[in-house]
C-alpha cells in the first residue's frame, strides 16, 4: 500500500503517517524529519538546507525529489510507505508520477486532512517541539508557502480518483478511524 498524507503545517500529518506506518507495518517517509536529521548532522545536504527550513521556506524541488527516489528504492520499501510532506508543489507531484511509472508502481490513496487556520497555528505552538520554524511568524511563512505552493497539489491529485479529504479535527485516534474508513479495502 502506497499512501501519500497531505495537509498544512501543523494539520497532524506527521502524527496520522506514523499511526498509519504501525498499522500497515509500511514505512513512513517524512521529507520534513529526513531533512531535519541531515541538518542535525550537518551532512552537506543539512549545510545546504538548513537556512530554508528555518526561514520557513521549501527546499528546492530536485533536492527533495532525489532523497525521495534515493530513499524508496531500499527493499524495505516495497512494502509500501506513507509518505509525509511530499509531494508540496506540482512539480514535485509531476516528478514523483515519472519516478513511480518508472518503477511500474501507483499510489492508493491521497489523504488530504482539513483543520482551520487558527487552529492550526495554536497546534503548532502548543506542540512545543521547540522547532527553530515553529514561531508564530515563521508558521505564518509556512502556511503562507503552504497556500500559494502546496494547496495546489489538491488539485492535482482530486482528478486522479484516489483523492479523499478527511476531516482532520477531534481526537488524533477519532481522525485515524476516519482515515481507515477512507482508505481503500484489500
Ligand atoms: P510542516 O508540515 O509542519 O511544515 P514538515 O516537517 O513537513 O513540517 O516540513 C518542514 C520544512 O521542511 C518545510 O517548511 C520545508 O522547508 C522543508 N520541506 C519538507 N518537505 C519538503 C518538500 N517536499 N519540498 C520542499 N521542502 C520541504
Amino acid at each position: 500500500m502506497r499512501i501519500i498524507i497531505f495537509g498544512p503545517p501543523g494539520s497532524g500529518k506527521g502524527t496520522q503517517a506514523k499511526k498509519i506506518s504501525r498499522h500497515f507495518g509500511i514505512k513512513h517517509l517524512s521529507t520534513g524529519d529526513m531533512l531535519r536529521k541531515a541538518i542535525d548532522e550537518k551532512s552537506e545536504l543539512g549545510i545546504i538546507v538548513s537556512s530554508i527550513l528555518d526561514a520557513g521556506q521549501l527546499v528546492p524541488d530536485q533536492t527533495v525529489v532525489d532523497l525521495v527516489e534515493e530513499t524508496i528504492q531500499y527493499e524495505e520499501f516495497n512494502n509500501g510507505y506513507v509518505l509525509d510532506g511530499f509531494p508540496r508543489t506540482v512539480e514535485q507531484a509531476v516528478a514523483f508520477d515519472d519516478l513511480l511509472e518508472r518503477r511500474k508502481e501507483s499510489v492508493d490513496a491521497f489523504l488530504s486532512l482539513r483543520v482551520p487556520d487558527q487552529e492550526l497555528i495554536d497546534r503548532i505552538i502548543s506542540r512545543g517541539e521547540g522547532r527553530s520554524d515553529d514561531t508564530e511568524d515563521k508558521i505564518k511563512v509556512r502556511l503562507k508557502v503552504y497556500k500559494k505552493e502546496t494547496a495546489p497539489v489538491m488539485d492535482y491529485y482530486m482528478t486522479a480518483g484516489m483523492f479523499r479529504s478527511i476531516d482532520g479535527t477531534g481526537s488524533i485516534d477519532d481522525i485515524f478511524d476516519r482515515i481507515l474508513s477512507a482508505l481503500p479495502k484489500k
